[in-house]
């Protein structure tokens, strides 16, 4: 195993992982600052949201939205978590970025818990829910489209130490943490945030707060790895790979707006389908930039500010801390459902 150089791929997969010295302090401090983040869904009083759901507070529109949000998440964090652990782990040996893929793989568990308490809470039909990657064809293509580009690199034969095989590795996770979590979730996280801006569903909304809170830091890290594996191996990163990967890239905005526009026809919460074509272009050009890539989509402007707003973390308050405050206070949270 390579201590001393920081090298992300080695052939000992199964070695002891040694973590000082520090060789990617970046990993590692993300991985602390996710720590001092923890959250757990169930701990969001859902109360409030259930009242709004049985008395009629919330539109058949906006119900629709929600199913379908929590449809399309249902299926990828599922699709995100179990990558990570049968491929990303498997073949980014350095200690670093191994202790954060464990501390992601945790909170990909919690986002699971998310969809399941949230259509606990609202009774929702789970097979409505939960199917929706087969059945609306919106949802089923940006699934499938993650998995055309990429291949299965958890494959017995799979190779990660030549060159074919780091750029598979690569493509893995520009993938995943590019397209998949840094591009499709925001339509999703923009849409139920909207409603909580309403003050609707607010139990729904903090929850994807928290959860876009750790998707920011799971893309940083994302971007972090590719850079570095780029880094480490320049050769890899070839004119024909930059060109698959913006049109990747592109195939993925389109998906995203054509989903918006199924999520959304007719508008609603002061959104309507055509803000999501500048947002999606918005999210593809800060990817893009972050590795190093030079297409710019054409609308450059973020028509979700707020967005922003919502997940700072200065803002938010700490969860930990706001809720050792409201224990103190007696003020309990109510799941008595
Ligand atoms: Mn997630
Ligand atoms: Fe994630």
């Amino acid at each position: 195993m390579d201590t001393k150089t920081g090298e992300l791929l080695s052939e000992d997969v199964a070695g002891v992982n040694r973590i000082l010295p520090h060789k990617h302090k970046y990993a590692w401090d993300l991985f602390l600052s996710s720590c001092a983040n923890n959250w757990m869904p169930t701990e969001i009083s859902m109360q409030e949201d259930i009242n709004q759901w049985k008395n009629n507070e919330i539109t058949d529109d906006e119900k629709l939205l929600v199913k379908r949000c929590l449809g399309f998440f249902a299926g990828s964090e599922s699709l995100v978590g179990n990558n990570l652990l049968l491929s990303a782990f498997r073949f980014i040996t350095d200690a670093e970025c191994r202790q954060y893929i464990l501390r992601q793989a945790f909170e990909e568990s919690l986002h699971n818990l998310t969809i399941v308490y949230i259509c606990d809470s609202l009774d929702l039909d789970i097979e409505e829910v939960f199917a929706a990657y087969e059945t609306v064809p919106s949802i089923k293509a940006k699934d499938d489209f993650l998995m055309e580009i990429t291949t299965d690199i958890s494959r017995q034969d799979f190779k990660a130490t030549t060159k074919e095989g780091k750029q598979e590795i690569l493509r893995n996770l520009l993938t995943y943490y590019i397209v998949c979590e840094g591009t499709f979730f925001f339509s999703g996280f923009a849409m139920l945030l909207a409603l909580g801006r309403q003050n609707k569903l607010q139990g729904v909304s903090d929850q994807i707060k928290y959860t876009l809170r750790d998707e920011s830091s799971h893309i940083a890290f994302g971007t972090y790895l590719i850079n570095t594996l780029i880094e480490q191996n320049p050769s890899i990163w070839t004119k024909t790979i930059q060109a698959e990967f913006v049109e990747h890239i592109k195939k993925a905005v389109d998906l995203e707006i054509a989903y918006a526009k199924d999520v959304l026809p007719t508008g609603i919460l002061g959104l309507n389908a055509d803000m999501f074509i500048d947002y999606m272009h918005y999210i593809g050009n800060r990817r893009l930039e972050a590795i190093g890539l030079d297409y710019r989509f054409p609308s450059d402007k973020n028509p979700f500010p707020w967005l922003g707003e919502v997940v700072d973390v200065q803002a938010m308050g700490n969860f930990f801390e706001r809720r050792v405050r409201e224990y103190q206070q007696g003020g309990a949270l109510e799941e008595d459902f």
